[in-house]
């Protein structure tokens, strides 16, 4: 089911992200753990009341060029206004309203969605201002995010503002859902025509919708998919350009909604921080992912120029290694049937499950040639193993004492899990629990 989505706003410095991280704090999922990445994190999931949702924090969204405080607010204000389904707007309780909370306030109040406005920073109910009324948005809910107060009323406030179930249930299919996702200009919309063939029209917004939930679909050797709204499709729409090109949140969506996560690079330029970013997306909400390398056709090629380029990718997409890499180009078609070929594999694989047998065989061998060191005097079993759940393959390791298990153990029978299933293009988790 797809997720309601929830976008913070506001100034810099009212608390943004530490509502953000108090709000997604119950939700940190195990793949974050993996050694050497440090991606500021803007996007998470939360659950409220049975319900699960998405929450960004616009302030972390990047949007050069404006350096210009004001300019870099609307822009964040109106991607979270195009995408969101509920805006939260956070003041600082104790400043008052400023004239860039004003500002803030003059474009949320067009927005026709449901906005809570979140007067951050009552630490002691005396902090509380009540001048926030008038920024006629409702009625504030005095939180502090630092010392975790209100934060219950709040989310009951954003709750309310969720659309119903129904509208968000995506129709019960077996399309292979793909979302293409990129810089600006690394050709994602080239991909996606390409994909789609030059005759099929392309539906274009329609005015006045926010909420694009259009998917294009096709066949490709008698397997049914579906490519979710990405930039790309929308290019020509009525869209303004700020927010065209740095449709971040739109990416998260589609991302979201997707099976597969094709993260397209400019083979002409190296792999960069900012890829990194956009593939860690997919990688975070447990998708399957393909790496397309682009515009291959205008490359200089020698013997080991791809070879070259994938160590590239690899050295900087190291949380994802079980990702494939296939260079392509969509000008001239070349390799586009090879890139749906690996789709096909990768959905196949996240959907995958292991039966509980044989995953027991493979970690009971495994914990026999390489027992778990005792830690602390206590004497580490692996019990039992099952997979949980797919979409990506989840797995659940019983063991006497889960909490002394190392990472890297960790990570060693997610290996062995790997080696014998292999699982290509798709994350695995893993979760320890305690049995005695
Ligand atoms: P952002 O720029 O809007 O994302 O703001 P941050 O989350 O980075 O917070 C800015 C500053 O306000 C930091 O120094 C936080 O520690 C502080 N802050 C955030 N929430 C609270 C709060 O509830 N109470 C107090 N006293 N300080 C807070
Ligand atoms: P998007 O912003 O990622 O959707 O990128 P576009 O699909 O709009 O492509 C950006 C530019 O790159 C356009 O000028 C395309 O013609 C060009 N381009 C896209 N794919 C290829 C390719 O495979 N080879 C070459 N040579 N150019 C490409």
């Amino acid at each position: 089911m797809a997720k309601p989505l929830v976008a913070i706003v506001g100034r810099p410095n009212v608390g943004k992200s530490a509502l953000f991280n108090r709000i997604i704090r119950s939700r940190v999922s195990i793949v974050d753990d993996s050694p050497g990445i440090t991606r500021d994190r803007i996007y998470g999931d939360a659950e409220w009341c049975g319900r699960t949702f998405a929450v960004v924090d616009t302030g972390g969204i990047e949007t050069d060029p404006p350096n210009d405080i004001s300019a870099k607010m609307r822009v964040q204000a109106e991607l979270a206004i195009a995408q969101a389904d509920v805006l939260v707007f956070v003041v600082d309780s104790r400043c008052g309203i400023t004239s860039e909370d004003q500002e803030v306030a003059n474009i949320l109040r067009r927005a026709r969605k449901p906005v809570v406005v979140a007067a951050n920073k009552v630490d002691d109910p005396r902090h509380f201002d009540y001048g926030l009324y008038a920024l006629g948005l409702g009625e504030p809910i005095a939180v502090s995010a630092v010392h975790g107060i209100g934060i219950g009323d709040l989310l009951d406030a954003i709750a309310d503002g969720f659309p119903e179930k129904a509208a968000l249930d995506e129709a019960e299919d077996e399309r292979i859902r793909i979302a293409v996702i990129g810089r600006p200009n690394v050709g994602k919309s080239s991909i996606v025509n390409r994909i789609l063939g030059e005759e099929r029209s392309i539906v274009s917004d329609l005015p006045g919708t926010t909420r694009d939930a259009i998917d294009s679909s096709f066949e490709f050797e008698g397997e049914q998919y579906a490519i979710v709204d990405t930039a790309g499709i929308r290019k020509h729409s009525k869209v303004s350009e700020s927010v065209e090109r740095y449709s971040v949140l739109r990416a998260l969506r589609a991302v979201d909604r997707c099976d597969v996560a094709v993260t397209v690079l400019d083979g002409t330029e190296d792999p960069a921080t900012q890829d990194t970013k956009i593939a860690g997306y997919a990688h975070d909400a447990g998708k399957a992912a393909v790496i397309a390398v682009n515009k291959w056709d205008i490359v200089e090629r020698k013997d080991a120029t791809a070879r070259e380029y994938e160590s590239k990718v690899r050295d900087l997409l190291q949380f994802m290694p079980y990702a494939p890499v296939v260079f392509v180009s969509a000008i001239t078609g070349r390799r586009i049937s090879k890139l749906l070929e690996t789709i096909c594999t990768c959905a196949g694989q996240h959907r995958r499950r292991v039966q509980t047998s044989l995953v027991n065989k493979v970690i009971e061998d495994a914990v026999l040639r390489n027992p778990p060191p005792d830690e602390k005097g206590k004497q580490i079993r692996i019990l039992y193993a099952a997979q949980v759940s797919a979409k990506p393959p989840r797995f659940v390791v019983f063991s006497n004492y889960p909490e002394y298990i190392h990472f890297s153990y960790k990570r060693f029978l997610e290996n062995v899990l790997r080696d014998s299933f292999e699982f290509v293009g798709t994350p695995i988790e893993i979760a320890l629990k305690r049995r005695e």
